[in-house]
């Protein structure tokens, strides 16, 4: 359904249930729906602008362009602001997202933000979007973030809402089970609103924790009485999935204005993918009107989705492997779901059975009437050697250094070429400086590099890459450790409530 009228209204409903419809300043605030759906646009509106006048727009201007179409109860100056405040000097270049052409194809450098790599797109403009959406529903309490983190995610929220006035950030960590880097990266958090907590126990012990303290009716009682309320800063957020859609819009504008492709020319996306919303962006991009042929979905060894797109059967049962592109290391796609409820004819009973067997069964089939709506996208995967093997491969021939988890979409693009003989003109999301995962990189060229220590090897990925060293990186060498605290996974919820002053009387 394509509208044409100026004020169009986008408004949203959770894939679980059809009833109740909710604005999209609502479905920011709430993150998931109450029936543990996730919210999803009623229809996807149309670009309004061509893809000529886009070209001529800088970064910000598209985000306003594609942004006002998708949250529709935010008023223009409500709009620029968030995005003026996020789209700045954070970013170290002032075209925010670089397109970089390497062999056949462009990156798409999705991580040159506060935390280098691509979660920052979307987490620099949520808190803005939150607090903004707190005052356009005359929400009076200051809004308390709640994450566990295994590295990545963490600090970029953590970078994200420092210092944004009106909200906090408790960020838990696994003691143990994070890299030397990122723990680093996240115990050095300024800003008075930062909490983080290392506790004695895994990521899932945190993950679980959060959860029982998003759950806990006596805790969220006191809260309300001190004037505070939680919030999620998760990837189901439309919060965090309109604003990737921009980048899309933006990269074939770029094309278009760099002579790369003729107006209307289909290009093909590789995204490297975990829980399914870097790619999901892209697709809603295609569904706005962009000229996106194939959507290649890229997985590491945890190659769930690429089964998925083989066989029409999603199978969470499997061992999960730890692999050199953590953040892709998921074997249930969260965003998928949205995914399924669309090709489902947005039939919010049927995708709801599906969820229920992916929980009860760890695993479900879609219809073959289903499998027909799938035909744009294209599963791949890359294994461990593959993946080292792509990065040495790249580096040797143009002397561009991928992270890992651009190495796996690049690995998969070769295979998908071979595959289809396919020479559409590519865009592969560059979701990680390889900064980020250094020691991976540098061994993936050379493995002598194997007896220096992180930041030696920081420097010398830096001299062998001809790039600077990210401001990131370089602040964390010298930078204090700012928080200590330490607990066991039974006393979450105390070192909560100490944070946030509440006392146990009252
Ligand atoms: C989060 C992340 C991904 C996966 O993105 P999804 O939107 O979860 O599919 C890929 N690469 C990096 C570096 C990430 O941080």
């Amino acid at each position: 359904m394509v509208g044409t009228l100026d004020k169009e209204e986008v408004l949203y409903s959770s894939t679980r249930d059809g009833g109740s419809r909710v604005t999209a300043s609502q479905a920011i605030l709430k993150g998931l729906a109450d029936d543990g759906g996730l919210y999803v646009p009623d229809h996807i509106p149309a670009l309004r602008m061509s893809m000529a006048a886009l070209s001529d727009k800088s970064y910000q201007e598209t985000a306003y362009e594609v942004m006002r179409l998708f949250l529709t109860d935010f008023t223009e100056e409500e709009l620029k602001g968030c995005i003026d405040r996020a789209y700045d000097d954070k970013f170290d270049t002032k075209e925010i997202v670089p397109l970089r052409e390497a062999e056949s194809a462009c990156y798409l450098e999705l991580f040159h933000g506060a935390t280098i790599a691509f979660k920052d797109m979307a987490l620099s403009i949520l808190p803005h979007l939150m607090i903004t959406s707190a005052k356009k529903n005359h929400v009076e309490n200051e809004i308390v973030i709640l994450t566990a983190t295994s590295g990545d995610t963490g600090k970029a929220a953590l970078a994200g809402f420092a210092d944004v006035a009106g909200t906090k950030i408790i960020v838990f960590y696994p003691k143990n089970g994070v890299s030397p880097i990122q723990e680093k990266q996240m115990v050095t958090q300024k800003g008075d609103n930062t909490f983080v907590v290392g506790i004695h126990g895994n990521f899932d012990d945190a993950q679980s924790g959060v959860k029982a303290l998003f759950n806990d009716r006596e805790l969220a009682a006191q809260m309300a009485r001190a004037g505070l309320q939680f919030s999620s800063a998760n990837s189901i957020n439309i919060g965090r999935l309109v604003p990737q859609i921009v980048y899309y819009v933006y990269a074939y504008a770029r094309l278009l204005k760099l002579g790369k492709i003729r107006d209307g020319e289909k290009i093909n996306v590789v995204v490297p993918t975990g829980n399914f919303g870097n790619i999901l962006a892209a697709f809603y991009a295609k569904n706005m009107g962009v000229p996106i042929g194939r959507l290649i979905c890229a997985s590491n060894e945890n190659k769930v989705l690429y089964d998925f797109f083989e066989t029409g059967r999603y199978d969470r049962n499997r061992e999960f492997k730890l692999t050199s592109s953590p953040s892709m290391d998921i074997l249930v796609s969260s965003n998928l779901e949205r995914l399924i409820y669309r090709i489902a004819g947005n039939d919010a009973a049927k995708n709801a059975e599906l969820m229920a067997a992916l929980s009860a069964a760890g695993s479900y089939e879609i219809t073959p009437q289903m499998r027909t709506l799938l035909a744009d996208f294209y599963g791949g995967y890359a294994d461990e050697s593959e993946t080292a093997a792509r990065i040495r491969e790249m580096y040797e021939h143009t002397g561009y250094v991928l992270d890992t988890h651009t190495a796996v979409a690049s690995a998969v693009y070769q295979k998908y070429v071979q595959d289809t003989q396919d020479k559409t003109t590519t865009v592969i999301a560059s979701t990680a400086s390889p900064f980020k995962f250094t020691r991976y990189v540098m061994n993936a060229i050379d493995n002598r590099y194997d007896a220096m220590s992180d930041f030696e090897l920081v420097d010398e990925l830096s001299k062998i890459g001809r790039v600077a060293v990210p401001r990131a990186i370089e602040e964390i060498r010298t930078a204090p450790v700012l928080h200590d605290t330490v607990c066991d996974k039974t006393q979450m919820k105390a070192v909560v409530k100490k944070f946030l002053g509440i006392d146990a009387g009252k």
